[in-house]
């Protein structure tokens, strides 16, 4: 028996969220609870030896609740800031114990839990579980979990802070991969991009309304308005709708854990409530008449709403998502997690040996996975909801790798080509599903031998660009009308405005009526 191993109760997958059972010998943690309904968790009683929160948003948080009513001696753990930022997802601030940032607190015998912040969102955490079996001279095992986790800052949080951690090698990461491989423009480059949109519609006397999440991307958006060159010292009232304004005062509740250079502004001015400074920052009274308001204003407003605010006529209505735009001109991004190229930078400079990845489309997460680079170094697993994922721990990295039985086959060569039939014990293997990505394989000679090589959509990305695709693909192949040999294919997108998959992320082997070939 393995001494660790993980149960997925929510994996995060699309709009699901976290939960998931952490074993480490005869230990039971629960990380996040981010469940709708407790039916999974009802099992075991209680469900596990204590809680881990990451932090305030409910895909992590909202089963909290019910979970203390199920279990009320069941003990929960967070950060400071969590645990006075866990109301806005109805979750009392008194459930939540806190937890010292950086400091390995022995939980239980043999078991010590260390917190690191997390980016993301104010009092967002790491953490980091290290277990020592009580055998003399047993290997101590170390697993990380990343909860939601962005490393670069944003205005009123720090990013993760990855140096300290550089080198750590647990033996599990758990990491989330919400943006999969997708590589974002920095940070300060969306908010300008946004910040001009909003700038040319008041320049044109246009009012706006902003829709964003009420925790988190809200006051993110607010802090820009407040101090971003094209706004400040302007005439100009941005309202804040209600569920908004109560994460504002949360945020006014937290002031001393937020950065320094915010408490600094926020000792110049309020940071949000501000009748003064321009631009002036005020509540939107309930059932306010949105055309009665002096115009151009901007509002904001919470993009998950019940009743939305409905904007009359003349406005421009913006999505401010944390996630990469589906709609285009009217959607923007202010990325709250690490991107593609951020995740892998995470994944190396920790080191772990098992990698579980978490939070995000499974086709997203899937595309991660793919990675040569990721998936020639660590045992990846991308568990879905009501797994149970063996973590089995070798001394060293090589000795889990066990060499593989040969497979016999048979050859049949026709004038058309060769085929290869191989036997059907080949599909239950894991590694198939990534070998038969894209029903593409590569064939090389390696001496006297023949070697198989699934081609991969990353592969088959590099060869749009390199052209090479062309060797691969037979001219009467149905795939050579595939977004793959589209003139409008760029960089895992579509960019013809007729197609229906206008700027969304497709696959090289997706299909839609406005292709159009490539030239050659
Ligand atoms: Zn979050
Ligand atoms: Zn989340």
């Amino acid at each position: 028996v393995s001494e660790l191993e993980c149960i997925t109760y929510g994996v995060g997958h699309a709009d699901e969220g976290v939960c998931l059972l952490m074993r480490l010998g005869p230990y039971r943690v629960l990380l996040d609870c981010g469940l709708g309904h407790l039916a999974p968790l009802q099992s075991a009683s209680p469900p596990a030896d204590f809680v881990l929160c990451s932090h305030a948003h409910s895909d992590h948080a909202q089963g909290l609740r019910a979970l203390h009513d199920a279990f009320p001696h069941l003990p929960i753990y967070g950060s400071e800031v969590t645990s006075q930022l866990l109301p806005l997802s109805g979750v009392p601030t008194d459930l939540c114990r806190t937890l010292p940032w950086r400091t390995p607190v022995e939980f239980l015998e043999g078991l010590s839990v260390a917190c690191y912040p997390a980016g993301h969102l104010p009092g967002a955490a790491a953490f980091l579980l290290t277990y020592t079996p009580p055998t003399r001279g047993a290997k101590s095992y170390k697993v990380f979990y990343t909860g939601d986790c962005f490393l670069s800052p944003s205005r009123l949080v720090e990013g993760f802070p990855l140096e300290e951690l550089r080198g750590l090698c647990p033996d599990v990461l758990i990491v989330e991969g919400s943006y999969g491989t997708a590589r974002h423009p920095h940070r300060r480059q969306q908010e300008n991009q946004l910040a001009e949109r909003i700038h040319r519609a008041i320049a044109q006397n246009q009012s706006v309304l902003l829709r964003a999440k009420a925790l988190g991307p809200a006051q993110e958006l607010l802090m820009l308005l407040r101090s971003h060159h094209r706004f400040t010292g302007r005439n100009l009232d941005i309202w804040v709708d209600r569920a908004i304004a109560i994460g504002c005062d949360a945020y006014l509740d937290i002031l001393p854990f937020l950065p320094a250079n915010v408490r600094n502004f926020a000792r110049h001015q309020p940071l949000f409530w501000d009748e003064k400074v321009r631009p002036r920052v005020r509540r939107l009274p309930d059932a306010q008449d949105l055309s009665a308001l002096p115009s151009p204003c901007i509002l904001v407003t919470d993009r998950a709403a019940p009743t939305p605010l409905d904007p009359p006529n003349h406005w421009l209505t913006l999505t401010v998502q944390d996630s990469p735009p589906t709609q285009a001109g009217t959607t923007y991004l202010l990325a709250q997690h690490c991107d593609g190229p951020g995740t892998t930078q995470l994944i190396h400079n920790l080191r772990p040996q098992h990698l579980v990845l978490v939070h995000g489309s499974p086709a997203d997460l899937a595309d991660l996975t793919g990675l040569e680079e990721l998936h020639n170094r660590y045992q990846i697993h991308l568990p879905a909801a009501g797994s149970v994922v063996d973590l089995p721990v070798g001394d060293t990295f090589l000795q889990t790798a066990v060499p593989d039985a040969p497979y016999a086959g048979e050859l049949l060569a026709l004038e058309s080509g060769v085929t290869i039939s191989l036997p059907e014990a080949l599909l239950t293997d894991p590694r198939w599903q990534r070998l038969a990505d894209t029903g593409l394989v590569e064939a090389r000679w390696q001496g006297e031998e023949l070697v198989l090589r699934g081609v991969s959509q990353q592969d088959l990305r590099r060869q749009v660009s390199g052209d090479r695709l062309v060797d691969w693909v037979d001219a009467n192949s149905p795939l050579r009308q595939s977004c793959a040999f589209c003139r409008h294919y760029r960089r895992q997108r579509c960019g013809n405005p007729d197609s229906p998959l206008f700027e969304l992320k497709v696959t090289t082997d997706g299909f839609c009526l406005a292709f159009e070939p490539a030239p050659d």
